[in-house]
């Protein structure tokens, strides 16, 4: 990186050390004009994309929202907090990893129903036709019928 002090190109790291329980490193840097010294952190990057909502307004990624809206989807169903709380992390963990700065909300929403196919049918088409919006009962129907073709699970 440049010399904050004279702007020259070449700088020369003095030394180096782990801070903030690991997740930072602290650089103690040398520029080899003008020869001042200067500190740099550097920490990895991993934001959130912000959420394109379907008007094409943008908002910030909302945890709380994500786990609010799979908690109703598993609203008096088996489902442990534990296993809503790997979804949630999950779903992030996969937002991160496209390294996209903006996504649709309905790709959020495609995360959600993954989540949510594994852990509980009853949630999952719960919140399938919330998001989905099916245009029609038929679609409806058609998921559920889709699910029950597999293993049913206990009411
Ligand atoms: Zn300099």
């Amino acid at each position: 990186m440049h010399c904050p002090f004279c702007s020259a190109e070449e700088t020369k790291v003095v030394d180096s050390r782990l801070v903030a329980e690991g997740d930072q490193v602290r650089r103690r840097r040398e520029c080899l004009e003008c020869h001042e010294r200067f500190t740099t952190f550097e920490t990895a990057e991993l934001l959130l994309p912000r959420v394109i909502k379907q008007n094409g307004q943008r908002e910030p990624f909302n945890e709380d929202k994500l786990r609010a809206g799979i908690q109703r989807a598993v609203e008096k169903r088996p489902v442990s907090t534990e296993r809503v709380e790997s979804a949630v992390s999950q779903i992030k963990h996969a937002l991160q990893a496209t390294g996209e700065r903006e996504l649709p909300a309905l790709a959020i929403g495609e995360l959600v129903m993954e989540q949510l196919r594994e852990m509980d049918q009853v949630a999952y088409v719960r919140f399938a036709s919330v998001y989905r919006r099916f245009e029609d009962v038929s679609d409806f129907s058609e998921e559920i019928e889709r699910l029950t073709s597999k293993p049913v699970v206990k009411e």
